[in-house]
């Protein structure tokens, strides 16, 4: 999206193209003042809080987004036109999200050695404490939960907090904003500034008080923060890209492993960075795995993401819309066959259908670059060591699954596979207790569970001679 005015950026309902609200484009201005109250609050109450209050915020913060899920999902779905199934699941997952980071506030704690140094003896300790102000950058196609993988533990660890959600989507940010402060967060501590990244969102990289940059979002702009981030040598944690990998194989429950791959890849419109985009089935499951695959493409209801029974929504945008669309032609014109899909549906909002493509060679642009839409390659393969070859023929590494019914074959393909994540008989699986992160160019660092705390923390060894 590109800048209407200097200051004001439209937000639209991508179900309907209409504008649903306006959001300000805060640009340097907001980031330093909000970096200034930040760099404040981090010595006032909230640094003199005790954990068991901070925990309870965070807590009261779960409590609160469950008992507005309806409001929050509508809110969601409204802005960036993900189905209301799906937005009500993940705005549990982000209550589930802030309860977990809760639990592990009182957690929070050294180690503690002797130490016989200078001819005598240290009592030497370490605490864990805050980095500091940390920036949070998120993109649009999962706003919320996103923003909660990232809000809570940065609270939790007890920093103060710069959040920067993508220009699209704003609106549940703000939403959270709000239950933060009547859950009891002391003012300061977070702050919400809107914006363009060219603007607002680099501001907030480049500030000096900001200790730390966690960004979901495009390679390209995680390359671009690592170079912004050398001015104060922020910490940064990278979420990008994924082109995941779902390999079947003949012996594997045909069944499920054909409807899972497809929700798997055509919820959200695609638009999620685990989704399965490449599929490879073993040579005698492929032809059922193809119409399998497509038949249950044709059958996914397709409209706005608020009425109930919508299964895909739309995409965010004209220019995603654009983005995909010449992917599918790319791929038609280098030689893949599509199978079903493959057009724009309608006029109004920015839908396109289901895609399946097949006869594709791994140097096309459809197997290599990430679409981000409902679009799925099915490659054919006779050994699993060849499949795997493929599977790991890219710079990315978020996610990848294989279905087999061969327990031994399941862990071995997990141990080769370079991913993040491996889910054997499954699609992407994703559980707050374990990390989250890519190998490769799909990140830096990890997110959930104990590495995710500990990347908003930092250690102090402290000798007390004794
Ligand atoms: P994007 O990189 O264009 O934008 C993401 C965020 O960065 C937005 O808030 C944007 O305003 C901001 N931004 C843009 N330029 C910036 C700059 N120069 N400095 C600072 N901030 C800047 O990505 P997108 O198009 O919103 O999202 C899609 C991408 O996100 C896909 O590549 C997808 O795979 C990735 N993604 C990754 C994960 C993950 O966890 N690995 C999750 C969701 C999405």
């Amino acid at each position: 999206m590109k800048p209407q005015t200097s200051d004001s950026i439209d937000v639209l309902n991508p179900a309907t193209g209409a504008i649903i609200a306006r959001s300000s484009d805060g640009g340097r201005e907001a980031v330093d003042k909000a970096a200034q109250e930040a760099h404040v609050a981090l010595s006032g109450e909230w640094a003199a809080m005790s954990p068991a209050l901070r925990a309870q915020i965070l807590w009261r913060t779960g409590d609160s987004i469950e008992e507005n899920l309806e409001s929050l999902a509508h809110e969601e779905s409204t802005n960036c036109g993900m189905p209301l199934w799906l937005s009500r699941l993940l705005v549990l997952e982000a209550a589930k999200v802030f309860r977990y980071f809760a639990g592990s506030v009182e957690r929070i704690a050294g180690q503690a050695k002797d130490v016989h140094a200078n001819g005598g003896v240290f009592h030497a300790y370490t605490r864990r404490e805050p980095l500091g102000v940390v920036g949070l950058i998120t993109p649009w196609n999962v706003p919320f939960l996103i923003t909660a993988m990232k809000v809570a533990p940065a609270l939790a660890a007890g920093c103060t907090v710069l959040h920067k959600p993508a220009e699209e989507t704003p609106l549940t940010a703000l939403s959270l904003s709000r239950l933060l402060a009547e859950a009891g967060l002391p003012e300061g501590v977070f702050h919400v500034v809107t914006g363009y990244g060219h603007t607002t969102g680099a501001a907030l990289v480049e500030h000096e008080l900001v200790r730390k940059v966690s960004f979901t979002g495009s390679g390209a702009v995680g390359k671009s923060i690592v170079k912004a981030a050398a001015g104060n040598l922020k910490r940064v944690t990278l979420e990008l890209g994924g082109k995941s990998p779902v390999l079947i194989c003949d012996d594997a429950d045909v069944e499920s492993a054909a409807a899972t791959a497809a929700i798997g890849i055509f919820g959200n419109s695609g638009q999620a960075c685990v989704a399965g985009s490449r599929i490879y089935a073993q040579s005698k499951v492929y032809d059922e795995i193809v119409e399998k695959v497509a038949s249950a493409a044709q059958s996914m209801r397709i409209g706005n993401g608020l009425e109930d029974d919508t299964v895909i929504g739309p995409l965010i945008s004209q220019n995603q819309l654009t983005r995909v669309l010449g992917f599918i032609e790319a791929g038609r014109n280098d030689g893949a066959e599509i199978v079903t899909g493959g057009k724009q549906i309608g006029d109004q909002g920015f839908y396109v259908e289901p895609t399946v493509l097949v006869n594709t060679r791994p140097d096309m642009s459809v197997v290599r670059e990430e679409i981000f839409g409902p679009v799925v390659t099915i490659a054919k393969f006779d050994e699993l060591d060849e499949a795997i070859t493929q599977a790991n023929d890219t710079e990315y590494g978020l996610s990848s699954s294989i279905w087999t019914r061969d327990i031994q074959v399941g862990h071995s393909a997990a141990r080769q596979l370079q991913a993040g994540t491996v889910v054997i008989n499954g699609s992407h699986v994703q559980d707050m207790g374990m990390p989250f992160g890519g190998y490769k160019q799909s990140g830096w660092g990890r997110e959930n569970g104990i590495e995710g705390l500990d990347a908003f923390l930092q250690s102090k060894s402290v000798y007390a001679a004794s």
